[in-house]
């Protein structure tokens, strides 16, 4: 009873967050074409027109490729579940074998190798097309493939013994399985926060100590005046990838690094990268990577709390096309992780703007942090820079924003700017 009651439900979610998807992006579409003409007049001096335009046909295009993907992502969300496609992968993989941990395992993997097949057409096409045309793309595709076995690897090597973990304790520690989950999970998320910056980047990049003494000095100076203390300052080779500049922050405690991109380094003036790094120390004596990583924290409490009351729910399997027990007595725990992951985004997408809610007012924190401490008339050239670099809009349509931006829109931050440099 209650799993036609679930599916009708998990098919009316799908419509409606597909519904609001294609709407805002629409919304979006045509927000940037009518506003494509003349730049805004507050950049009418910074920003060329043809920049203008660039950005606002970038943005057409990957939101137009965005909508496709959408609606294929839809389609094969429905092919594994309500279609039948996880229940016979899952028959295959208990056919090969033959039931127990090597089944639980085996279903998760086929399940991520045949997703990742599935999204390999589309993430080529966005680099060696959309970027492509852009401009933006400096990937070779032996670079491509030697980055999706990299990601294979790696994924493998740090996934499967966490899987491993999370699957033991659901079959054998009882009723609170999710609790320790979460222990493991937490200690997981904490221990990759040290291995990323140190183990796992580095596979992808190479970072090497900023050798520029003069802007060395100049962030030093800025890193006492706020009273921070860093292991060390890293330029990363972005380009290598792409032309899209980035400035970021990683580790922590002792770990903490800051690392440049070297096409942001190219581009900004020295007093611009020291406010984009003001700003970037903003977000951390604010106390906001402390709080995102609370948040995150509870959040996944909650849900695997949730998990642990589904995975018990026939209706749960049922309701999404699957057997809940493999053959009698024996746990479909896998197909319940994978089910969970699938569709939980189904739920949750139309929470979208409560988070970049509380993510954009750290954004203005971190703006007036860095006005306090710098030049905010040098944030607002290199955030111009930037925004042009990138060829981000300057007229995103407000809905659009509100739900997907995790940044507020450049005129926004850059009014806010001015109102702090103007007596
Ligand atoms: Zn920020």
């Amino acid at each position: 009873m209650y799993s036609h009651a679930f599916s009708i439900l998990f098919v009316s979610f799908l419509a409606l967050t597909l519904l609001v998807r294609f709407w805002l992006a629409s919304r979006h579409i045509r927000h940037v074409l009518s506003h494509r003409a003349a730049v805004p007049a507050e950049f009418a001096e910074k920003i060329p027109l043809a920049a203008h335009q660039k950005a606002a046909d970038y943005t057409v295009a990957k939101t137009k490729f965005g909508m496709l993907t959408m609606l294929v992502n839809t389609a094969i969300l429905i092919g594994f579940t309500l279609l039948g496609g996880l229940q016979w992968l899952s028959v295959e993989v208990y056919k090969l074998s033959g039931g127990g941990m090597g089944y639980q395992l085996g279903l998760i993997v086929a399940f991520a190798l045949l997703s990742g097949l599935l999204e390999l057409p589309f993430d080529y096409y966005r680099q060696f097309n959309l970027e492509q045309d852009f401009g933006f793309n400096k990937m070779s595709k032996a670079l491509f493939l030697k980055d999706l076995l990299t990601n294979t690897v790696v994924g493998a090597a740090i996934g499967l013994p966490l899987v491993w973990v999370v699957l033991t304790l659901m079959e054998k520690s009882g009723e609170l399985w999710w609790l320790y989950a979460w222990f493991v999970w937490s200690g997981f998320q904490l221990l990759m926060m040290v291995l990323f910056p140190t183990v796992i980047a580095p596979l992808f990049n190479k970072f090497t100590p900023l050798a520029d003494e003069s802007l060395k000095s100049r962030i030093e100076g800025l890193m006492q005046r706020v009273g921070f203390a860093s292991k060390g300052l890293f330029v990363m080779d972005g380009s290598k990838r792409s032309a899209h500049g980035n400035a970021y922050f990683s580790g922590f405690g002792a770990n903490k690094r800051i690392v440049f991109f070297d096409t942001l380094l190219s581009r900004l003036a020295p007093q611009e990268i020291e406010a984009v790094l003001a700003h970037e120390l903003g977000h951390f004596k604010l106390k906001h990577i402390i709080k995102r990583i609370a948040m995150m924290f509870a959040v996944s409490l909650a849900f695997l709390a949730l998990l642990g009351f589904l995975k018990n729910q026939v209706w749960f399997f049922t309701g999404l096309g699957v057997a809940p027990l493999i053959v009698p007595g024996q746990s479909n725990d896998g197909m319940a992780l994978i089910l969970f992951m699938l569709t939980l985004p189904v739920f949750t997408f139309l929470f979208g703007p409560l988070t970049s809610l509380s993510s954009r007012k750290h954004e203005f924190e971190a703006d007036a942090f860095a006005a306090h401490h710098t030049d905010a008339r040098d944030l607002v050239s290199a955030l111009v820079k930037m925004y042009e670099d990138n060829a981000s809009t300057l007229t995103p349509d407000p809905l659009h924003s509100a739900f997907y931006d995790s940044h507020p829109p450049a005129s926004v931050r850059i009014r806010q700017l001015n109102l702090a440099v103007a007596p």
